[in-house]
């Protein structure tokens, strides 16, 4: 453990929760605040062993599970949001202490998780299934969804409850197990959660949380008994883990990286596009998966009359711990990730890019340690550029210039990424013809973080989606059930009908 942890300070043991009781590993990495920038943690790392036991609890508690009633898992659920409700303070401190972002981000992130609990409580009308009476002479059919059996969840930094509850609620409510294999970075939250499904009365085993590394994911994607696995996080490793899980034999969805753009028009309001700007670039220090990583602005006018009103709002984000109210941007995960912002940037200046706002070196008092990093605007970037082609993860806000709004749409459709995207105008037509044409998969019109809500379901195109389904709302339904088919005859007497050797037609 490094020379940042006082003496008088013994990391808090962050372990798994495995048939309703913490666990411990031999082996454990530090857990940071990076606002302080001092060890917070102590973060237990499963082995492939540790793994072998959670998914054996869960693997147990399946078959009782999914034979529990719809009705009755849905009023664990209905408990489990009361409990989030009552607790919003203490799991929103605990998000921010561990991840940065300010308060109010943190209870925001737990409110929009908290509606996908809401819609799990709906189960018992989702997992209704389809009848036709009468298909043939006598004969019915009716369709039903059923259970998968144990399914994992592999989450990233970003949103430490956010993304685990778009998964566990709908993989429970719909009669799965769980393991959740929460990001190494802030995984107390999880366990808090788990406290809370114990307490709304979830049998133990049912929702497990193994803490660790490439290791416990890699017992996860190889284990026999994980039936499917939901992933988000970076792009290489959706892709390794659909790869693996797949070849394994596996449902997957791995979400992956992203890089938005936002067109603006040059008759949308200037003003309302730069407050759009600023909270989609900056909030949360630019590491959300919908955050607006690049303004496309048409036409030079545009560009340098955007530019003009960004450039002092950048400079003005009020940065520092994000447990003071009055802050707006706290700092970025580690000073790992700060270090590899800090190369982007000095990349596009030496790429050519006109660096508006220098958010390098940013100090806050009283947190020197923390790993922050101020907001950074850039000008004249080019779809050549690294800073224009990878996703960054910072507070940096590059902008493209193109002539027209056809250029503006071939820029975005030529992107690796295709998660999320806006367009600011006043234009019905051109906001209709956007929404229409654009090769990504969520999209917002005067809306900059076009995230759907819980009974809708949230994915992305291109390198930003591996597999088939989107996460909770009715994708979500799908991906924790695979569907029966039943075709009914009732014979009026005992007797032979002869054997039939042609396929049944009308
Ligand atoms: P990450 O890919 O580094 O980690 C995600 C998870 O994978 C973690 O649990 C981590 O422990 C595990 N992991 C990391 N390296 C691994 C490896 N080599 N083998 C197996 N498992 C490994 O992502 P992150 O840095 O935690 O999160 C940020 C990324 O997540 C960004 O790219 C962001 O765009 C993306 N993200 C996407 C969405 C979306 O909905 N598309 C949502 C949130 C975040």
């Amino acid at each position: 453990m490094s020379a940042q942890l006082s003496a008088s300070h013994t990391p808090l043991a962050i372990g798994h929760y495995i048939h309703g009781e913490q666990r411990g590993s031999d082996a454990s990495i530090p857990a940071y605040n990076p606002a302080s920038g001092a060890i917070s943690g102590a973060v237990a790392l499963a082995t492939a062993a540790d793994v072998d036991l959670a998914v054996k609890a869960a693997a147990a508690a399946f078959p009782a599970w999914a034979q529990t009633p719809p009705l009755k898992r849905a009023r664990v659920m209905f408990r489990f949001k009361e409990l989030i409700e009552r607790d919003l303070d203490q799991l929103a401190a605990t998000i921010t202490r561990e991840h940065g972002k300010v308060l109010s981000d943190a209870k925001g992130e737990l409110v929009r998780g908290l509606e996908v609990v809401e819609y799990a409580c709906g189960i018992t009308e989702l997992l209704k299934g389809e009848y036709t009476e009468q298909i043939a002479n006598g004969i019915d059919a009716w369709t039903m969804r059923q259970p998968l059996g144990v399914c994992a969840g592999i989450t990233p930094f970003n949103f430490p409850a956010m993304v685990p509850m778009w998964m566990f609620p709908m993989a429970i409510a719909c009669g799965n197990t769980f393991v959740l294999k929460p990001s190494e970075r802030d995984p107390s939250v999880s366990l808090l959660l788990a406290a809370l499904l114990k307490e709304a009365g979830l049998p133990d085993g049912v929702f497990n949380v193994v803490q660790g590394d490439k290791t416990a994911v890699d017992a996860l994607l190889d284990h026999p008994a994980v039936r499917a696995i939901s992933f988000v996080g970076s792009t290489p490793i959706a892709q390794y883990i659909y790869a693996r899980g797949t070849a394994n034999g596996k449902r997957v969805q791995a979400l992956g990286g992203a890089k938005n753009h936002m067109i603006v028009m040059p008759d949308a309001d200037l003003d309302k596009a730069a407050d759009a700007l600023i909270g989609a670039g900056y909030g949360a220090a630019g590491e959300r998966c919908m955050a607006i990583s690049v303004a496309v602005a048409v036409g030079d006018a545009t560009a340098d009359a955007l530019v003009a009103k960004l450039a002092p709002m950048v400079r003005a984000l009020r940065i520092g711990n994000g447990m003071d109210d009055k802050v707006e941007m706290g700092p970025v995960i580690t000073a790992q990730h700060r270090d590899k912002i800090t190369a982007y940037i000095e990349d596009g200046v030496h790429a050519g890019a006109e660096l508006v706002v220098d958010g390098r070196g940013h100090r806050v008092a009283g947190c020197e340690q923390g790993f922050f990093l101020g907001g950074t605007l850039f000008d004249h970037v080019a779809p050549d550029m690294r800073i224009y082609k990878e996703e960054i993860f910072g507070p940096v806000l590059c902008v493209v210039r193109v002539p027209d709004f056809a250029a503006a749409l071939k820029l975005i459709d030529e992107h690796e990424y295709g998660n999320g995207t806006a367009i600011f105008t006043r234009d019905g037509h051109v906001a209709r013809e956007f929404a229409h044409r654009v090769q990504v998969g969520m999209i917002g019109i005067n809306v900059p973080i076009p995230v759907p809500m819980a009974f809708h379901s949230f994915g992305g195109w291109k390198n930003s989606l591996m597999g088939d389904h989107h996460a909770h709302g009715p994708e979500g339904v799908r991906f924790y059930t695979r569907q029966k088919a039943v075709t009914q005859r009732w014979l009026e007497s005992a007797g032979s009908h002869g054997a039939e050797f042609a396929m049944p037609t009308h």
